[in-house]
């Protein structure tokens, strides 16, 4: 396994729409415990290929207090959602920064394991907001995109700083 680079807002490759996965193979497990290993050490609780500028619809997550419930979402479509919630999210490739963002309460989502296998997943509360937030990524949009544009220069700004100073990164998604 491998620790992966993070792509980090406003680099462009994180617009990038990211194709489907065809072939699970070893190289695609290879990929998740990569992934895996980078979003533990972020520290995060979901990460999406793209950000690790690799532009195919995978995810990972971890919701978990005690991380010990990975989960992997291949090629995920939303077939139902219900409600509204709010809640403040940050992002690993937007590090520091935290914005409310409104999403479904409850989705349904239809996938695919790292074996191909179809899966269906109900999630509720902070599951459903860590694979919104996600499947945003695999589409080239980034949670600063709900916030006004003076709002989202004030981010880019304070990052770009953040970078000269050097700051370590706080837990994001
Ligand atoms: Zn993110």
């Amino acid at each position: 396994m491998a620790i992966r680079e993070i792509v980090e807002f406003p680099d462009p490759r994180l617009r990038t729409k990211a194709q489907p996965v065809t072939v699970f193979d070893a190289d695609l497990k290879r990929l998740v415990a990569d992934m895996f290993e980078t979003m533990y050490e972020a520290p995060g609780i979901g990460l999406a290929a793209t950000q690790i500028d690799v532009h195919r619809q995978l995810l990972v997550l971890d919701v978990s207090e005690e991380k010990n419930a990975p989960l992997v979402v291949i090629n995920p479509r939303i077939v139902q959602s219900e409600g509204k919630q709010v809640y403040q999210e940050g992002c690993l490739s937007v590090p520091g920064i935290f914005a409310d963002v409104e999403r479904a309460e409850r989705i349904r989502v239809e996938a695919q394991d790292v074996d191909g296998k179809p899966v269906t997943i109900e999630a509720d509360g902070l599951l459903a907001v860590c694979i919104q937030h996600e499947m945003d990524h695999l589409l080239g949009k980034l949670f600063v995109d709900y916030l006004s544009p003076l709002k989202r220069e004030l981010v880019r700004k304070k990052l770009a700083k953040q970078r000269r100073n050097a700051e370590p990164a706080a837990v994001g998604v």
